[in-house]
């Protein structure tokens, strides 16, 4: 019910910016839930990052070999693209668009990465989008995948084929917090599958999802993904959750 509400507003109000509230943003005319202050807040200027998995390194540091975030993982995926670092304004603004279940505010925060990062997505070179899907149990509760409508977004503006159905779920995975950065690659070895692998045979495919923390899940797709004949994966999220515990 709150979902059916959100979007009616969303669709009553839409040039009152989702994040601070500000009325007549002409979000109407340039179709973006946020107003440009807002804007700017989500989109700051990216620093320098790891290219395998996105984490913010120093001004001077190289990443070839990944960075102290990731260098010890065995990542699927040759590199990520995010909007920024989950904090401040992008956190809110996504853990809002989750909970209100808003298309309108997750199809924003979509088009701002395809508009503000469309540098190194063009640069990641890709040939197919591939969403990560939900268990359709998930999807029986709460018909709003956020990995869907950024990748519909994605695939919308660059012009590309966008594939909802290629991954499915084989098993649900068991909550991910609380366990240990090997335990949640563990979690998810076996839990997604190619369900149409001659559609992805000799493809380049950008797996999407809105956030990406120690990068398991994104590896289990690129690890079927490649073994059902893709030529390579890289990876496009809203957010990069930095995970401490490893
Ligand atoms: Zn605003
Ligand atoms: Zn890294």
């Amino acid at each position: 019910m709150k979902s059916a509400l959100w979007q009616l507003a969303d669709l009553l109000f839409p040039s009152r910016c989702a994040l601070c509230g500000t009325a007549d943003h002409a979000a109407s005319d340039s179709g973006n839930a946020y107003c440009p202050d807002c804007i700017e807040k989500l989109t700051p200027e990216p620093l320098n990052r790891c290219r395998r998995c996105a984490a913010e390194i120093g001004p001077f540091a190289t990443s070839d070999k990944g960075c102290a975030h990731c260098r010890t993982r065995t990542l699927r995926f040759k590199s990520v693209v995010c909007l920024g670092m989950y904090d401040g304004s992008l956190r809110k603004a996504l853990l809002a668009a989750k909970w209100s279940f808003s298309a309108v505010r997750m199809r924003s925060l979509g088009a701002l990465l395809s508009i503000k990062r469309s540098a190194d997505l063009i640069d990641t070179s890709f040939d197919r989008i591939v969403p990560i899907p939900q268990h359709w149990r998930q999807r029986l509760v709460r018909n709003f995948n956020p990995a869907w409508i950024i990748a519909d977004e994605l695939a919308s503006r660059f012009k590309i084929t966008c594939d909802v159905h290629v991954l499915k779920r084989t098993s649900r995975t068991r909550p991910q917090k609380r366990v240990s950065v090997r335990q949640r690659f563990e979690n998810q070895a076996g839990t997604i599958a190619v369900s149409h692998p001659p559609t992805v045979k000799g493809q380049r495919i950008l797996i999407v999802d809105d956030v990406l923390t120690t990068g398991a899940t994104c590896s289990e797709a690129a690890r079927v993904l490649k073994a059902a004949g893709a030529k390579s994966c890289a990876v496009a999220v809203l957010a990069r959750v930095l995970d401490h515990s490893a």
